[in-house]
């Protein structure tokens, strides 16, 4: 098997965007639709702008794996997983294309409004599992899909912990504490860094709190 029944109690609340990171579009089809890959995923969207719909969102996609958020564990069960197609740091991370951008727009507009979900919980695999996950990654642009993920944060307070900031981005207790340098990592790929290190410089702060706060 390769999905599975929501449960009842378990809504959807979030959309997880990822990257294929294989080296082409048929392979990737291929695999999240096989039903004995133990992966899948909602949508993939090609390279062309064609969005493909795998699987219905009324089903629970396997795309998230280990995962947390805030204080959720398994996102899986709360979210809608959308593939970018993509070959990844792996074999070649490419440029997210306009086309691509354009359908991921019309799809997360619909998705919002269908399953009414927040602007902020529009949210990468990598903050999710950042011990894991890259994906999509520092080429990955939020703001060409019109997500202003961070625009309900207020309030700019002086002198914040990096496990504050960290905290108020979203991660985990657990991956603050146990992988604080991966999400690092994950932040500096949120802010389309073009090195990727787990350093903390006054650039990286002053980066993090415009990201989180309004000026
Ligand atoms: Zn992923």
């Amino acid at each position: 098997m390769n999905y599975s029944f929501r449960k009842k109690n378990k809504t959807v609340k979030f959309i997880i965007i990822h990257y294929t990171g294989m080296k082409n579009l048929r392979s990737a089809y291929a695999k999240l639709s096989k039903i004995n890959s133990d992966v899948s995923c909602h949508y993939l969207i090609s390279r062309s702008g064609i969005i493909f719909n795998l699987l219905c969102p009324n089903l629970k996609a396997w795309h998230a794996g280990k995962s947390q958020w805030k204080n959720i564990t398994n996102l899986n069960d709360y979210s809608i997983g959308i593939e970018l197609e993509n070959r990844g740091h792996q074999f070649g991370y490419d440029d997210f294309t306009s086309t691509q951008y354009a359908s991921l727009k019309k799809l997360t507009y619909f998705l919002k409004k269908n399953f009414q979900i927040d602007e902020q919980n529009v949210i990468y695999h990598s903050d999710i599992s950042p011990n894991r996950k890259k994906d999509p990654g520092e080429k990955f642009d939020i703001n060409k899909i019109g997500i202003n993920r961070f625009k309900n944060f207020i309030s700019y307070k002086k002198k914040i912990s990096i496990e504050e900031l960290l905290k108020i981005y979203g991660f985990s207790k657990f991956y603050i504490r146990r992988y604080q340098s991966d999400c690092i990592i994950s932040v500096k790929r949120s802010l389309k860094y073009k090195k990727i290190n787990n350093k903390i410089n006054k650039k990286f702060i002053k980066d993090f709190y415009n990201l989180l706060f309004d000026k």
